[in-house]
């Protein structure tokens, strides 16, 4: 199984528009690896693509990904949803007028969520434009890669998916994973790609997590060491980086050095389990 961060940044990405601070000059001066586009996934064997940040269209141009066959939304936070409108050039040619969808699956309640934020833009999609095939499911077959979707988080509906491969796992945690409730199918995973984690509780103007409003849905590194040994995960990737948390991907490459199966992701990061 492959799979690629499309993109490793938060709800504002690295740099962000308008903010002089030293991460996003530094993001600015150097590009590459130190620039974060917001969060997604894509699964290289299916061609499948699980969210669709504000600036999804850039990310799939600067990571070399030409086809998107699958999507996939978590759930209905704008920093998942707000570049939802690649399916027009995905699943609709405007010249010939004429439609091929691409296959849309997401948990019922956050099909409904979606749409609910966002002027029926799923319905649209589907039922007018046809550009989408809109599948309310919580468990995808396709080829050889099977797909289960739990909503970890039922009262904000947030979906985390379990990707298999044979005896091949990898679990994708993409936003909001705290509270952290507790579910079988984690155990075991090759791969357990993590959401919100302030390595050292410091934020970027120098505030404390601890004194932050949301200090409660942040994992600190001790909690991923925790979740790490009891799930018996063999590495986990942390993602969802956010501007806020004011660290850079050179201090990230030094900071993993120091940890046992803990890295970082960054724009275009391969994984192959
Ligand atoms: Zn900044
Ligand atoms: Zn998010």
């Amino acid at each position: 199984m492959k799979l690629k961060i499309v993109g490793s940044g938060g709800m504002s990405i690295i740099p962000s528009s308008f903010c002089e601070c030293g991460l996003c000059r530094e993001a600015r001066e150097k590009g590459g690896r130190y620039e974060r586009l917001g969060p997604s996934l894509y699964i290289e064997d299916i061609q499948m693509l699980i969210d669709t940040p504000e600036d999804i269209a850039v990310a799939c141009n600067r990571q070399n990904i030409s086809k998107v066959k699958h999507l996939s939304i978590s759930h209905c936070d704008p920093d998942h949803v707000k570049g939802i409108r690649i399916v027009e050039k995905i699943g609709y040619d405007f010249i010939k007028e004429k439609s091929t969808p691409v296959g849309f699956y997401a948990l019922p309640e956050v099909i409904a969520d979606i749409n609910r934020m966002n002027l029926d833009c799923l319905k649209y999609y589907g039922d007018v434009l046809h550009c989408i095939d809109v599948h309310e499911t919580s468990h995808i077959e396709i080829e050889h890669i099977s797909i289960d979707m739990v909503n970890h988080n039922p009262d904000r509906n947030i979906t985390f998916y379990i990707i298999r491969e044979g005896t091949k796992k990898a679990v994708y945690a993409c936003c909001n994973p705290k509270p952290f409730a507790h579910n079988d199918l984690y155990f075991d995973a090759d791969i357990f790609i993590l959401s919100l984690v302030s390595d050292n509780g410091i934020l970027n103007d120098g505030m404390r997590l601890a004194d932050a409003p949301f200090k409660d849905e942040i994992f600190t590194l001790d909690e991923v060491m925790e979740l790490k040994k009891y799930y018996r995960i063999k590495k986990i990737i942390v993602t969802h980086i956010d501007e806020i948390w004011g660290k850079s991907y050179g201090y990230y490459q030094e900071l993993e050095k120091q940890l046992d199966g803990i890295s970082f992701a960054y724009d275009g990061m391969e994984i192959l389990i």
